[in-house]
């Protein structure tokens, strides 16, 4: 399958890792928006937060179970966090494999722009 975050995972592509686990990868984003900016995907390829299913949720949970131990790697659970999907041409997703970007070391404005 063509998909860039595939390819990250399966290191054809090079990335910036920051955390490994059975089910999730997690790397430095190319184009940091914060100070602390990862991008959080499922090894396996889910498009998007639309094929999230009752049988593959369990990648989503690993992501999670993730969210916070990254968040203190990077010394930013204290101060706090912001964790983003985009899903789809409304929501901004520019790569079709699911992805949650964790970002943080700065104050995030709300609402959304
Ligand atoms: P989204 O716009 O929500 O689909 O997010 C995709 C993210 O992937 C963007 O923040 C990009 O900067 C990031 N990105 C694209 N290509 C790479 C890459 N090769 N390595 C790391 N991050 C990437
Ligand atoms: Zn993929």
């Amino acid at each position: 399958m063509d998909c860039l975050f595939c390819k990250i995972i399966a290191g054809e592509i090079p990335s910036t890792k920051v955390y490994e686990d059975e089910m999730v990868y997690a790397f430095r984003d190319i184009a940091p928006t914060a100070p602390e900016h990862v991008v959080i995907v499922p090894k396996k390829h889910i498009t998007s937060a639309n094929d999230i299913t009752e049988e593959n949720i369990k990648y989503v949970t690993a992501i999670w179970a993730a969210v916070p131990k990254i968040a203190k790697d990077l010394g930013i659970a204290e101060n706090g966090y912001r964790v983003v999907n985009n899903c789809g041409k409304d929501g901004g997703q520019t790569v079709g494999h699911l992805h949650f970007h964790l970002m943080g070391g700065r104050e995030f404005g709300w609402p959304a722009g």
